[in-house]
């Protein structure tokens, strides 16, 4: 099995490459490693080779591989319950996954308690396959409710592609998620996975979220 540095070397290089094709400026699209699944040695090695950015899950799970790298900037990029918002709040730099307003004020009452300000995307469901994220037409009426808490910054707009393999109807969700964040506002356009970032990128992506082209299968259970 390749390494994940040069997995890692690759898909950077490949960004660039499509960066370029696509006439974006380089530099202008983020990696976020999702470590989700996969080992606490996986971590160690993203460290190491400069990784500064994570995705993670499962609260459980991230803790205590965020304990461990406490200078990562830790995404949360799983399903936001209500319940879990405290802890989610303290354990993780930015949440990606608010898509109703009962879960933005769970975490603005956290991020409150904790005397923080919490960047924070609007998932968007922009796909069939996809359960979670706020229907199209309720997204700007949730943005402007959540950028009304205090001690949330909402920052954009995060979105899962279809499960599709078809690259017409992946463009068209991945256009109207583009538009979205057009409407919605901010700097971060959270687009593409390991198999569609480079459709997410052609579309505008500002942060791609990668896991298996990175590290591999995920078989690892916290
Ligand atoms: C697991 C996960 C990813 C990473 O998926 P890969 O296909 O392994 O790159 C990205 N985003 C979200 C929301 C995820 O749950």
């Amino acid at each position: 099995m390749p390494s994940i540095a040069s997995r890692y070397a690759e898909l950077k290089r490949d960004l660039a490459a499509e960066l370029c094709a696509c006439g974006r400026a380089p530099g202008s699209v983020r990696i976020v490693a999702v470590t989700k699944r996969q080992p606490i040695d996986a971590l160690r090695e993203a460290v190491v080779l400069g990784i500064e950015e994570i995705g993670e899950s499962y609260l459980q799970e991230a803790r205590p591989k965020l304990r461990a790298f406490p200078k990562l900037r830790a995404h949360f990029i799983g399903h936001l319950q209500t319940n879990k918002a405290s802890g989610i709040a303290a354990a993780f730099d930015v949440i990606q996954s608010v898509d109703r307003l009962e879960a933005g004020l769970a975490l603005a009452k956290a991020a409150q308690a904790l005397g923080k300000r919490l960047p924070v995307l609007l998932q968007v469901n922009i796909s069939p396959s996809e359960r979670f994220g706020v229907r199209p037409e309720e997204a700007v009426e949730l943005a402007e409710a959540l950028r009304a808490l205090p001690s949330l910054e909402l920052d954009g707009v995060m979105a899962i592609g279809p499960l599709t393999e078809d690259p017409d109807a992946r463009a068209r969700s991945f256009e109207r998620a583009a538009a979205l964040f057009g409407q919605v506002g901010g700097s971060t356009l959270s687009l593409g996975m390991s198999g569609d970032w480079r459709q997410a990128v052609r579309a505008g992506s500002t942060l791609i979220r990668i896991g298996t082209a990175l590290f591999g299968p995920r078989s690892y259970r916290a």
